[in-house]
């Protein structure tokens, strides 16, 4: 198949809703990553996307409506507190687990009774939805286990051949995929999956905000995952990453004890002055960790890179989010100094 590439004016957005109609799939910029997009009740669409991702079938995919008014639509019920925070995060890179009805088939959920709604606020991805007139299921447009697609180019390298286009609409502003959180009694959400819809925003809206264990901490062998995604080795490079905790000053003399061909660092935009060894950045603060880490970790597998030592952010706000990719990237390899 030839895969067209599209841009982001109105005549190439109906050829893509024209696409998702027909059942096939299109890459499609949001402003977490790209998303790879298919109408989310047409089975035979779906299992393409799982296809070209080379997806386990029971990681499920995150369904994208226009509004959040039409949630009620592929749910069976939307508790108060979801509406709460729909009215402050939707538009937006949050997505509430809630319980799913006929129309969205078994295999777009991952055999689950519930699926995650997402409104996404980025316009391409938005007129495309509205273009279709369909709910667009949208997993991360990445092979399975790579890092996750934030430009165009990224997605074609990972997808040219296997889908019907890709929307080019410039570099994702987030860089990392969205929140997921569940919702539990009243006022308590959980969090299923960090994004830049952070604790301490949900916390605005909730009484309580739990960061579920497995966001940190691998699980155990046999132990249920309440986000399937988190249970597989995720937004891996080529590259070995290791995490490195601990001062710059601790960092450097590691990376020098463990220094050689094809080995670098990635570090944060202030490690820079005088750091004596191969190195990329990726920026000054978790906002833009978040926005440069998978393009980061692509670019390294481009210049060869073998074993890189990572610095680790922080686990405040957007920071979650970063540390979550990262250490699951290093398959929870960290090296406390
Ligand atoms: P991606 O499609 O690559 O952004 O990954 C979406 C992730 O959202 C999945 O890997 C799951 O971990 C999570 N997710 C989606 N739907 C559900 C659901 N119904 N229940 C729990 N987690 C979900
Ligand atoms: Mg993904």
């Amino acid at each position: 198949m030839d895969t067209v590439l599209l841009n982001n004016k109105e005549k190439d957005l109906e050829i893509a809703a024209e696409f998702i109609k027909k059942g096939e799939i299109v890459g499609i910029p949001t402003e977490t990553v790209y998303g790879l997009g298919a109408d989310a009740s047409n089975e035979a669409a779906v299992r393409k996307v799982f296809e070209a991702k080379g997806r386990p079938a029971d990681n499920p995919l995150i369904v994208h409506l226009a509004d959040f008014s039409q949630a009620v639509d592929y749910t069976s019920a939307i508790p108060a507190l979801a509406y709460k925070l729909a009215k402050r995060f939707c538009p937006g890179p949050l997505t509430m687990v809630l319980p799913k009805n006929d129309r969205i088939p078994m295999i777009t959920s991952g055999g689950l009774d519930t699926v995650g709604i997402r409104v996404p606020s980025h316009p391409v991805m938005h007129r495309i939805i509205e273009l279709a007139g369909r709910p667009i299921a949208a997993p991360s447009a990445n092979t399975s286990g790579y890092p996750s697609p934030t430009s165009a180019d990224h997605v074609m390298r990972d997808m040219n051949g296997k889908i019907a286009a890709v929307v080019d609409g410039g570099s994702s502003e987030f860089g990392v995929e969205s929140t997921v959180i569940s919702i539990e009694g009243e006022s308590t959400a959980r969090i299923l999956r960090p994004g830049c819809v952070t604790r301490e925003m949900l916390l605005e809206v909730c009484d309580e905000v739990i960061i579920d264990h497995a966001i940190l901490h691998e699980l155990e062998a046999g132990q249920k995952a309440a986000s399937p995604g988190m249970k597989y080795k995720h937004y891996s490079p080529k590259a070995d990453i290791i995490m490195v905790e601990g001062s710059l000053e601790g960092f450097i003399s590691y990376v020098g004890e463990h220094n050689g061909d094809s080995v670098y660092s990635l570090i944060f935009d202030n490690d820079r002055d005088n750091f004596p060894y191969r190195y990329m950045t990726y920026g000054k603060d978790s906002s833009q960790q978040a926005h440069l880490l998978f393009q980061r970790l692509r670019e390294l597998d481009d210049i060869g890179a073998k074993v890189v030592y990572v610095r680790a952010p922080e686990t405040e706000g957007v920071g979650l989010a970063v540390y979550n990719r990262l250490i699951r990237a290093a398959g929870f390899e960290v090296i406390r100094i």
